[in-house]
Order: structure tokens, then sequence, then C-alpha cells
């Protein structure tokens, strides 16, 4: 049964209108966006990429910063971001 939950089936931001309005980002661009793995990232700065545009530095983000909840577990985010995370 458990390998029937979908995958996108998590819905990020609805603990509160903050974190809602956090990642929905219209008028700016958002740091705190769900990756294709499905898990919660939030970016915590910028690299210096010789020649490039600066990179951004996300990190999984496991507790909402504005109310607190809990959105996801640490092996929730190593089983997700396992399954294709060094696959080339
Ligand atoms: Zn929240």
């Amino acid at each position: 049964m458990a390998a029937d939950a979908p995958t996108s089936g998590i819905e990020f931001g609805t603990c509160c209108a903050e974190l809602k309005d956090a990642m929905s980002g219209e008028e700016f661009e958002p740091l705190i966006t769900v990756g294709e793995d499905s898990v919660l990232y939030m970016s915590v700065g910028l690299i210096d990429l010789e020649d490039e545009e600066p990179g951004m530095v996300d990190h999984p983000l496991f507790f909402c910063p504005f109310c607190g909840t809990k959105l996801q577990s640490v092996e929730d985010v190593r089983s997700k971001a396992g399954e294709n995370g060094v696959d080339d």
C-alpha cells in the first residue's frame, strides 16, 4: 500500500499563509521551493562560481520557519533524495 503513495501528494505550504506566500513568490524569486525529488528546500546562500552566475546553496527544510510545523523528516528527505540523487 505504501508503494502507492503519490510522490506529489505532500502539500507544503498548507501549515500557514506565511509559508504559502514564501513559496508562491509572485512578486519575488522564492527561496523556499519543492525540488524534483519532492523534497522541500530552502536556499541558504549564494556561492560564487568562476565565470558564472552565483549559484544557490539549498538545504532541506525540516520545519516551517514561520510557524514551526514539522514538514518532513530526515528519513523522508534521505529516501526521496537518495532514490535519484547520484543518478546520471
Ligand atoms: Zn507554517
